[in-house]
């Protein structure tokens, strides 16, 4: 996490940094998130119960709340714990209006610049800062904007020189700083980084547009391990797991694996999908159940039970086991289940993949 931060600041050297922190550290731990990107310049969520133990558990720099208030009383404890919302529609500029703000506030005011998910509208952009900037107690103004595909500057229908044109002229002249940056746009297009960026998935090592880990040097800062715990050999013709999916063409060895989809591995990842066993790829074959998975074992005549088991991590790219599996890394992180053990290392206890 640390040396991850440490690039996405490299590619952006004169924006600080908001390293984002939603999905309880997109699965990795709040705590964690917050140890690990002490050197961020703020902390951004959406949760504000998260952002309550943020400053429980000591974070003192700001915290951005990335999608603002759901309810009126979020605006008192808002106040109260020195949050900065985002504010991107009317009906939160009126609970800012019907509450007192007692200390002073700072807020970032979005745009939709073509995503049209949250935000205001580029025509209505300054009539929503006139009418925040009226109301006393809102000390500084931040101006924001998101990316509907960072990952791929030549989109054909929503390009990123499309929205960053609409936010330059909606804002043009406005004061306050500007962050328009995820983790793609960061990486990828540095130059228009603005005051401050929104790293998320690269600094948890995975890639925003599955495939550029490597080329920028980051590191998964979660590895997904187990063990087998089972062996059977089958013949041609026999099958594997519930629905009978993977059948052998020939007599083969099967790893069963503790590792299922309560564990948050997922249930759709299909015969073939990469894996680790004693450090070498193998596949999953047939379908993954609650507790459990098969792999091939062919590779692998040494293994037994107890051999350990690579679901993902630095040998074996997060991304490439979502690509398998019809998703992407972010959502394999944040599904990370409850149950799963967690084993935090640091630097100095050695490499994290000590296997
Ligand atoms: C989640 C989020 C980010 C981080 O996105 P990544 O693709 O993970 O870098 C940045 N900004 C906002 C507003 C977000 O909600």
């Amino acid at each position: 996490m640390q040396s991850n931060l440490a690039i996405a600041k490299k590619y952006a050297p004169h924006a600080k940094a908001c390293a984002v922190v939603k999905a309880n550290a997109y699965g990795h731990g709040l705590k964690y998130g917050m140890l690990g990107f002490a050197e961020a310049d703020a902390l951004g969520l959406i949760e504000l119960e998260a952002a309550a133990q943020l400053r429980d558990l000591g974070w003192q720099k700001p915290i951005i709340l990335l999608e603002g208030f759901f309810e009126p009383s979020d605006v008192q404890l808002a106040i109260q714990r020195n949050f900065e919302p985002v504010i991107h529609c009317t009906e939160q500029i009126e609970m800012l209006e019907s509450t007192r703000l007692e200390s002073p506030m700072k807020v970032h005011l979005k745009m939709n610049s073509g995503m049209n998910r949250l935000g205001f509208k580029p025509e209505n952009f300054r009539a929503a800062h006139a009418r925040l900037k009226k109301i006393a107690g809102i000390k500084e103004i931040g101006l924001m904007t998101h990316f509907a595909n960072a990952d791929e500057r030549q989109h054909p229908v929503m390009p990123v020189d499309e929205q960053l044109n609409r936010f330059q002229f909606a804002s043009r002249g406005l004061p306050g700083e500007r962050s328009l940056c995820n983790s793609a746009a960061g990486l990828m297009h540095p130059e228009i980084a603005g005051d401050w960026i929104r790293p998320g998935i690269i600094l948890y090592g995975g890639s925003p547009d599955g495939s550029s880990v490597k080329k920028f040097g980051l590191r998964s800062a979660m590895t997904l391990t187990s063990k087998l715990i089972g062996i059977q050999e089958i013949c041609k013709g026999e099958s594997v797991g519930y629905g009978s999916l993977f059948v052998a063409d020939s007599s083969m060895k099967v790893g069963i694996v503790a590792c299922g989809y309560a564990d948050g591995y997922p249930r759709h990842a299909p015969t073939g999908t990469p894996i680790l066993v004693n450090g070498v790829r193998t596949r999953v074959v047939g379908r993954v159940s609650m507790d459990m998975m098969a792999v091939d074992l062919s590779p692998l005549p040494v293994a037994q039970v107890d051999s350990p088991v690579t679901l993902w991590g630095d040998a074996l790219p997060i991304d490439e086991v979502a690509q398998a599996a019809g998703t992407i890394g972010y959502e394999l992180m944040c599904a990370l289940a409850q149950r799963v053990r967690v084993e935090v290392r640091t630097e100095s206890d050695g490499p994290a993949q000590a296997e």
